[in-house]
């Protein structure tokens, strides 16, 4: 469990704050930052022009946990804008900036219908943090409440499709919008008969864990959950996010009847050794968080040459951080979210990569559970980069 104090030296206690006077405190431009990390003036005149880019937006709580004389400090990379952000193309190959092909599955207000049994209602696209790894790095932090009024008209394009059995609230950070706000949400998809249960994508409990110490939003949750169902999957990837106040933030979920799973991205500089992997997924376990995925990093443009892990590299990572874990700590998939669907990186065959095809997009159902086998190569870190050797075959034929 880790507690530092080093950024700010701010000394505040956390679960005391207002969370909305706390936001206004957010760092949002590179003057201030330079007031908590050491920049010399060219790095000042490096990072205005990423944070023009995508913009930057640090709350002091995460900004709290780097240490500020470590230019290698994980959370500092997770967080704070890097000039190797303006490379969009180089050694890992092409780049996109909506690689998992949402766009063309957009339905309307906020609606994605991705998979028959999936529905995502992008809510806002706003969050507490603006993470420099994020695949839906050219939407958040967008001006844009076009969603939030558009909700109810979302809800009714589920009721009206039975085949619908869950629904993703995503963004942005739901979570970071007024309570009352998310009731209204909530209560649109309350009685949907054939909702089985309701996700909240939401990294607050890592980024800004005060939010959830405020008591109306779990009596909502509270309420919810009683109703339907209720998971909330967040984004832990590294084990310095894991501190006692990230722990209570769980914990308050966990005690309003939500379950939390966690969706790592694997990332280069973060988490790519086995080590910090196997303490990650530990350290989830010990707040009462599930394993859940862990991302291959997609091919985002200011996202892909910083961060992304050759496959080759990444599957014997992988491996050999499951070797030192146990069975709760391993359930988590190696995935690739892929515009063909959903594709679980089951290991290697000498210089081959074996997947499976978890989701299809809509009208290639039979690709669904198929098996692929691609060639490895070494910088190869996305499927259309690895060539195809053989053909595929489903679990059926
Ligand atoms: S909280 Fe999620 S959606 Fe928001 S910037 Fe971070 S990764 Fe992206």
């Amino acid at each position: 469990m880790y507690s530092t104090s080093t950024a700010t030296d701010l000394n505040i206690n956390w679960l005391e704050i207002d969370w909305q006077e706390e936001l206004k405190q957010n760092i949002t431009s590179v003057e201030e930052l330079a007031t908590h990390i050491p920049l010399n003036p060219t790095e000042k005149k490096e990072l205005k022009k990423v944070a023009d880019r995508h913009p930057m937006n640090i709350p002091r709580y995460y900004l709290d946990l780097i240490d500020p004389k470590d230019p290698e400090d994980p959370i500092r990379k997770l967080s704070i804008p890097s000039t190797d952000e303006l490379i969009v193309a180089g050694a890992m190959g092409e780049t996109t900036g909506d690689p998992y092909g949402d766009d063309k599955h957009d339905k309307g207000n906020g609606i994605l219908h991705k998979y028959p049994y999936t529905a995502l209602i992008v809510a806002t696209e706003y969050c507490s943090m603006y993470c420099r790894h994020c695949f839906r790095k050219r939407m958040v932090g967008l001006e844009n409440d076009q969603t939030v009024q558009n909700f109810q008209q979302a809800a009714k394009y589920i009721a009206k499709h039975p085949e619908i059995k869950n629904v993703v609230i995503s963004g942005g950070d739901p979570l970071m919008l007024p309570t009352e706000t998310l009731r209204k949400m909530l209560d649109s998809l309350r009685n949907i008969s054939h909702l089985n249960y309701i996700r909240i994508g939401s990294r607050t409990p890592v980024v800004f864990p005060m939010r959830l110490f405020d008591d109306s939003l779990i009596d909502l949750l509270t309420d919810f959950a009683r109703h339907k169902p209720l998971y909330v999957p967040t984004h832990f990837n590294h084990p310095h996010e894991i501190t006692d106040e990230s722990r209570e933030a769980v914990q308050r979920l966990v005690r309003a009847g939500v379950t939390v799973n966690n969706q790592a991205v694997l990332l280069r500089g973060i988490n790519d050794s086995v080590e910090t992997l196997t303490e990650l997924m530990d350290g989830l376990l010990q707040i009462g968080v599930n394993p859940y995925y862990l991302y291959q990093c997609m091919p985002v443009e200011r996202v892909r040459h910083q961060f992304q892990v050759p496959l080759s590299e990444g599957v014997d990572l992988v491996d050999n951080a499951r070797r030192k874990m146990d069975g709760y700590a391993k359930r988590f998939k190696f995935i690739i979210g892929h515009d063909i669907g959903k594709l679980e990186i089951c290991g290697r065959l000498g210089d081959k990569l074996i997947l499976k095809q978890l989701h299809a997009r809509p009208g290639h159902q039979e690709e669904s559970s198929r098996l692929l086998v691609r060639q490895l190569t070494d910088n190869g870190g996305w499927l259309d980069d690895l060539p195809e050797i053989q053909h595929n075959w489903s679990c059926s034929s």
